[in-house]
């Protein structure tokens, strides 16, 4: 049962390139499918996360991070009523723009571009990707995929400008996105948040005695785990409290979005999109006092003790070394591109055709180029 504020498909803005109907999929599920046989998703495997495949072969990577907020964000949307179908497809494609290397990876190719007054971001490269990269069909470029999942790609994690970015304007810069978009934003930092912690502990990189003194969720609900367990291998009470803290924080969003939905008399989609803030979020109702501080207090503790920790910022160092000698590397010898890329170094400007080109590479790959042209 779709709750009234939900995206509903046959209310879809549709495809750019009108497509007959499948008789048993409706478009939602379509993209879904779409987005999981695309090139740059199944690359998602050999993409980091947060920690690279030296560390262990059982950590998170892209692809399991993304299924994780794929689980996460369906259990929420499904409890509040809303689009299913939207949101894992949302859920799916919503880190396809990622480069290799994780975020510093990320910065540093926005950093290449920025000498030359471009930038690098992986919403718009998600989008290029679906619009423009993927070829898979004989009757269009791209995926064509429906208008919500082009938006929520652009807008689920942050609003745009039409004023910065007049591309963009068919996207409703002006309006909210669905809530199905909204979700896809706090699911995804759920998901990391929980599992960060997780792979971070299991790396021996968070100690279970700096965790429990600087999270004071996580310490609560170890105490109860410790009373109920006493005799239990320390990991498995660690797991037992992580599962409490994902479980906390599932709740509390479900709970809060209702509270802010009911606050704001939202009953349509319109209502959402014209409500003047995101609807979805923790910090309304009883249960979730304290929430939303838990929440950037988990932040803030995996950016102090895990992202900025010394151990790997040696890693992340290679990553931006790699990223900047590759770059510089096409810009002086364009003929070493492959010739799709020189190709398109015709039309577009050469650091976005190379930027292109990094950005959908997997780790590994990208480590065969610089061993190969600046080994
Ligand atoms: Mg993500």
């Amino acid at each position: 049962m779709l709750a009234t504020y939900a995206v509903r498909v046959e209310d879809s803005r549709g495809r750019r390139y009108s497509e007959p109907s499948h008789p048993y999929r409706n478009d939602f599920q379509r993209d879904r499918d779409r987005v999981i046989h695309a090139r740059a998703f199944r690359r998602l495997e050999a993409k980091t996360q947060v920690f690279t495949r030296r560390y262990s072969d059982h950590f998170r990577n892209r692809l399991t991070h993304t299924m994780e907020v794929a689980q996460i964000a369906r259990t929420i949307a499904d409890q509040l009523g809303l689009n299913v179908d939207l949101v894992e497809t949302l859920a799916l494609v919503h880190d396809v723009g990622h480069p290799p290397f994780g975020h510093a990876g990320e910065r540093a190719l926005d950093a290449a571009m920025r000498e030359h007054g471009l930038f690098f971001d992986h919403n718009l490269h998600a989008l290029r990707i679906v619009e423009d990269f993927e070829m898979r069909y004989a009757a269009f470029r791209g995926l064509n995929l429906t208008f919500e999942v082009r938006e929520g790609i652009i807008k689920h994690s942050h609003a745009y400008s039409t004023k910065d970015h007049p591309e963009l304007a068919e996207y409703l810069l002006d309006q909210r996105p669905p809530l199905e978009a909204q979700l896809i934003d706090l699911a995804d930092e759920i998901a990391y948040d929980t599992a960060d912690l997780d792979d971070g502990f299991e790396a021996h990189l968070l100690t279970l005695k700096t965790i429990r003194a600087g999270l004071p969720v996580f310490e609560a609900f170890y105490h109860e785990v410790e009373s109920l367990y006493p005799a239990a291998p320390e990991k498995l009470k660690f797991n037992e409290t992580l599962k409490r803290l994902l479980n906390r924080f599932v709740t509390g969003l479900i709970e809060g979005t209702t509270a802010r939905i009911t606050a704001a008399n939202i009953q349509t989609v319109d209502d959402v999109r014209c409500h003047p803030k995101r609807c979805v979020g923790f910090d309304l109702g009883s249960f979730n006092a304290g929430l939303e501080r838990d929440r950037v207090s988990c932040k803030e503790f995996l950016y102090q003790n895990l992202y900025f920790s010394k151990a790997l910022e040696a890693e992340k160092q290679e990553a931006e070394r790699v990223i900047q000698d590759l770059f510089h590397y096409w810009l002086r010898r364009p003929s070493d591109l492959p010739s799709a890329y020189r190709e398109k170094s015709l039309q577009d400007p050469l650091p976005r055709v190379i930027c292109d080109y990094i950005a959908g590479m997997t780790d590994p790959f990208i480590l065969t180029q610089h061993k190969k042209f600046c080994g």
